[in-house]
């Protein structure tokens, strides 16, 4: 065992609804914990996993018609795309690719916990960047290897301003990772600065079109970049569903924005239902940050118990003692959340 395997934190997810069943012996449960689409995929993705897969043959390693097909997407060429098992994947290639022990990762903390699992596990020199009182980022360093952003950022839901991502890719000396995991829900993206030699932009499949459970994310970068990266990344990290899939979803990018176009409108009712009762931020994501007077693990377990499952954010560094996260749901999810957390506010 490597000597510092204690200091690895582990992933926590969001809790199951099974889970969740088990404990209270509840009926009915819903789950706002992980960001998911509450709609799920499109029609055309449950038509083509009628089909029969030969799954006993490996699937192509490299799938050229998928990254051509995110290239009309996105609007960059198939070359400057490298596919891998989530956006969680592309993450840890890209640590694997770039980092050597003791190389400075900076990140703005509260952000996704993977970022500092893979520092560690990479013995990177893990740097803070501060926040300022509206969450954006309030600085960089000029020499980190690796400068990691999150927009619109998992858990606070705000958008970084373009011209200051702009500013940070220009003046690091390493490379920046700007991760988009949801930016089909925020009014802006950050997809221009794809031309820049040094920036990775971060993709998934999870999120707005709906498919979490098949593992397809995607880096946009240079092609001397991709090279490097396909170096590193696993062989086969794409299953033949997954790429069928991805495929499919693509073939209906309507039905997608309407789903997203359905969240976007949830998102702007829960919050101001929230403002009645809590503080929650803005966000251009699929989920909402908000702060009570409980601490997040006594308000994620009182809401558990009457069937709820929102995100404690305990586990995430920087977040403080009383913030929680909730996925935006169906209208009727919303619905029942609201009057849950009213009760369980109301309560005390
Ligand atoms: N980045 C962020 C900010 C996320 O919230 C997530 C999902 N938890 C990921 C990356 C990873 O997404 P996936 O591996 O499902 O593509």
């Amino acid at each position: 065992m490597r000597s510092d395997i204690d200091r690895i934190p582990e992933y926590v997810p969001g809790k199951s609804i099974e889970e969740i069943k088990k404990k209270y012996g509840l009926k009915r449960i819903i789950k706002l914990a992980s960001n998911e689409n509450p709609y799920g995929f499109s029609p055309k993705v449950a038509e083509i996993l009628k089909n029969q897969y030969r799954l006993n043959v490996y699937p192509p390693s490299d799938p050229g018609e998928l990254r051509e097909r995110i290239a009309d997407y996105i609007g960059y060429e198939p070359e400057m795309i490298a596919l891998s098992a989530g956006m969680d994947g592309v993450l840890e290639s890209v640590f694997k690719m770039l980092i050597d022990p003791g190389d400075a990762v900076c990140y703005a903390p509260p952000t996704f916990p993977y970022y500092s699992i893979l520092s560690r596990i990479y013995r990177a020199n893990e740097v803070w960047l501060k926040r300022n009182s509206n969450y954006r980022m309030a600085e960089y360093v000029k020499g980190a290897k690796l400068t990691i952003i999150c927009t619109p950022n998992n858990p606070t839901g705000n958008s970084e301003d373009f011209d200051f991502v702009r500013e940070v890719v220009e003046s690091v000396r390493g490379y920046v990772f700007i991760d988009e995991a949801y930016a089909e829900f925020a009014e802006r993206d950050m997809l221009k600065l794809a031309e820049y030699e040094n920036v990775i932009i971060g993709r998934t499949f999870s999120k707005a079109f709906g498919l979490a459970n098949l593992r397809i994310g995607y880096g946009i970068m240079h092609p001397s970049l991709r090279k490097a990266f396909m170096r590193v990344n696993p062989p086969f990290s794409l299953s033949s569903v997954a790429i069928s899939a991805a495929l499919a979803a693509l073939e209906d990018i309507d039905w997608m924005k309407e789903t997203v176009r359905k969240i976007v409108y949830g998102r702007g009712w829960l919050h101001s239902e929230l403002e009645k009762i809590a503080k929650p931020v803005k966000s251009d994501a699929n989920f909402i940050f908000f702060e009570t007077e409980i601490t997040s693990r006594d308000l994620a377990e009182r809401l558990e118990r009457r069937g709820v499952i929102i995100r404690s954010l305990r586990n995430f560094d920087g977040a403080g003692e009383n913030a929680v996260r909730v996925s935006v749901g169906t209208e009727e999810q919303n619905k029942i959340f609201i009057d849950t957390l009213r009760e369980v506010l109301c309560s005390r």
